[in-house]
């Protein structure tokens, strides 16, 4: 016996087996969910039409709700597509890739998210120098020839982009699965789009000093097909985009990136705990898979303050890093955000 509920059950296994989909292919996987759920009961009454989709959605999602999943949405930043993903709401850490990562590797993880988090000038990314140098700040047995294999693991699974460029940014995977982590661990970092709130890492900026514009790059496309002029400060952009500033990688300048940055040293002596609380959650978390590169993590207790003072130089022990590194890199502040250069 089959019926109306088999439609979702089938759904969910058909997009769970993927990591993240965009619309128009879960729209089909509906249809022919609702097909082959009739092919076994002609009899059967489901309703299905093109255009209730988000009825759809609505309904799946209030099915999810006890197990705190939900069938989320998001706009790819690069192509605004609309994208769909099955996403683990009970947990608002780096849960999600605790089933394919040792702690170690989820540590390494956190820790190029964050250097792409306070990228400077809001570019959002980091070169593939800076992701590799990350492993010497975790706590790690990693070398550096396992960090890189661990690294293309991190693109092949969609969690961070690679650019033709070479660096690393958030990918539409981890801007959806991780983006209750990212929103309470960099407040001051996380920008939202003027038009649909939703979180940007890349598109465009009004160029006027004070005026908090951001906008994603389809959003951006939305509004000036209708006007010209800034939604926020009403200043007039002109004809083209050429006097915008932007978001992500396109407003990473060479020579901008002077060693790695670290959250500022008050944040962290304030007392608020936050980044005790955030270790010990990653802590309870051990491998439940054998790492594919042998990862131990070495010692689990003492990231707090990692790198926090360091001088850079003093860590230097490849040639590779001489391209980037500065002198001692002033730590970052937390709120120089808002401060374009
Ligand atoms: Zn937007
Ligand atoms: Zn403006």
């Amino acid at each position: 016996m089959v019926s109306s509920n088999d439609v979702q059950k089938l759904f969910l296994q058909a997009v769970a087996s993927r990591r993240i989909l965009s619309k128009q292919v879960a729209a089909k996987i509906w249809y022919k969910c609702v097909e082959a759920v009739q092919a076994v009961d002609e009899t059967l009454e489901i309703e299905y039409r093109e255009n209730k989709w988000d009825e759809w959605v609505n309904r799946l999602n209030a099915a999810l709700e006890p197990l705190a999943i939900e069938f989320a949405h998001v706009f790819d930043e690069a192509t605004g597509k609309d994208m769909y993903a099955l996403v683990n709401r009970k947990s608002d850490e780096i849960a999600q890739l605790a089933s394919d990562y040792t702690a170690g590797e989820i540590m390494y993880f956190r820790a190029i998210l964050e250097q792409i988090m306070l990228a400077p000038n809001e570019s959002y990314c980091v070169s593939s120098l800076a992701a590799l140098r990350e492993v010497n700040h975790v706590q790690t047995t990693m070398t550096k020839s396992q960090a890189q294999h661990v690294l293309g693991s991190f693109v092949a699974r969609g969690w961070l982009l690679k650019s033709p460029k070479g660096r690393y940014s958030l990918s539409t995977r981890t801007i959806l699965e991780l983006q209750p982590y990212l929103r309470s661990t960099y407040p001051d970092e996380v920008l939202e789009c003027t038009i649909c709130f939703e979180m940007v890492t890349s598109g465009y900026a009004c160029f006027t000093p004070a005026c908090k514009l951001r906008l994603h790059n389809h959003c951006y496309k939305n509004h000036r097909r209708m006007r010209s002029d800034c939604p926020t400060c009403k200043v007039e952009w002109g004809e083209d985009d050429s006097k915008l500033l932007r978001v992500g990688e396109q407003a990473f300048k060479d020579g901008q990136e002077k060693g790695r940055r670290v959250r500022s040293v008050e944040a962290d002596e304030d007392g608020d705990g936050e980044e005790d609380e955030e270790q010990s959650q990653s802590q309870s978390r051990e491998p439940s898979e054998p790492s594919q590169s042998q990862t131990k993590v070495k010692k689990e207790k003492t990231t707090k303050g990692k790198g926090k003072g360091k001088k850079k130089v003093a860590e230097s022990d490849e040639d590779e890093e001489m391209e980037e590194d500065g002198e001692t890199p002033p730590p970052r502040t937390q709120g120089k955000r808002k401060a374009r250069s």
